[in-house]
Order: structure tokens, then sequence, then C-alpha cells
């Protein structure tokens, strides 16, 4: 009591995911709440939030609210056994240098998931290749790295705003 856990913090699913990953034996059978509701399947769309599109079919991907953002290039998942070379100045730390979002596992997602450490994650619709997942984690372009990783280029989805007034989150300091 009075230290409820914020399960919809980026950081709380992190976690999550990586303790699924220290139970790697377990995971033939994913529970089903590390899922994010297919935004297919969603009946209330709140206003608030991006939809992220499949840029090849339009079919819709994840939410805004599914992105597990991270520090770029440091934090300490930035290990040092992958060294990363020049890339790591943080010269203006913009968001461009990701070019790739790391979500949580969505719905559509869980057959690919299930019984392998890694692989292609297609889309549902159409299969175009949309990224990669791994258990064991993937390296961001901006150098940090990301355990476990479901790992969508930027360059494959498209953003649908659905609020015409800009709702940006600004850093905070
Ligand atoms: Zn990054
Ligand atoms: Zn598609």
């Amino acid at each position: 009591m009075g230290c409820a856990v914020d399960s919809s913090s980026a950081l709380y699913k992190q976690h999550r995911l990586q303790v699924l990953t220290e139970r790697f034996s377990e995971l033939q059978d994913l529970p089903q709440e590390v899922f994010a509701v297919d935004p297919t399947n969603a009946h209330q769309s709140p206003n608030t939030e991006v939809l992220y599109r499949c840029r090849k079919c339009r079919r819709a991907l994840f939410r805004s609210s599914s992105i597990l953002s991270h520090m770029e290039g440091s934090g300490p998942t930035a290990f040092a056994h992958k060294r990363i070379t020049e890339s790591v100045h943080l010269r203006g730390s913009g968001p461009d240098k990701c070019t790739s979002y790391f979500i949580e596992p969505v719905q559509w997602m869980e057959s690919a998931l299930l019984g392998v450490t890694e692989g292609q994650l297609l889309c549902p619709k159409c299969t175009s290749k949309l990224g990669s997942f791994s258990w064991w984690g993937e390296q961001c372009s901006c150098g940090h790295w990301v355990t476990p990783a479901f790992q969508i280029h930027k360059s494959r989805v498209d953003e649908a705003r659905t609020l015409s007034v800009g709702n940006f989150h600004t850093t905070k300091t």
C-alpha cells in the first residue's frame, strides 16, 4: 500500500522484460501482460498518443506509449564489452541519432517471439520487414545497448498523429 508500481513507465516495462530474459527457459509461454495491446484491437483511442503504422500497408503497429526510450549512448547498459566507435560523442543529443524505435512487445509479435532468442519482426499484415528482436539485446544506432530489444526501424513506420496540437515531451532536467 502506498507504494504502487507505475506499470506504465518505460523503466518498469524494461525491467519486467529483463527479468523475463533471466528466466529464458520458461519463455515457451510468455505471460500475456508483457504484450502491449495490439492497436488494431484497442477499443478506445487515446487521442494524445501517436500511432505508428506500417509504411507499406498502413497497418497500426504500436503506440507511442510502447516505446521504451533510452539515454543515447550512455546509461548503465552501455556496456564496455561492446565498445562503440566515435559516434558516441554527445553533441546535441537529439532523438534523431536513434534510427530505430525500441518498443515493448506487442501482441502481434507473440508468435514470432516464442521459443526463439532472436529474429526478424515482420509486419503482421504485409510481412515486410520492420526490424528485429533479440532477448539478449541489440545496439541502437546511438550506441546504447538495449536488452531485450524489440527494434523497429524508423524508416519502416509512419507516425500517425491523432492530435493536431503537438504534445511534445520535453526532457526535464
Ligand atoms: Zn538510441
Ligand atoms: Zn505492412
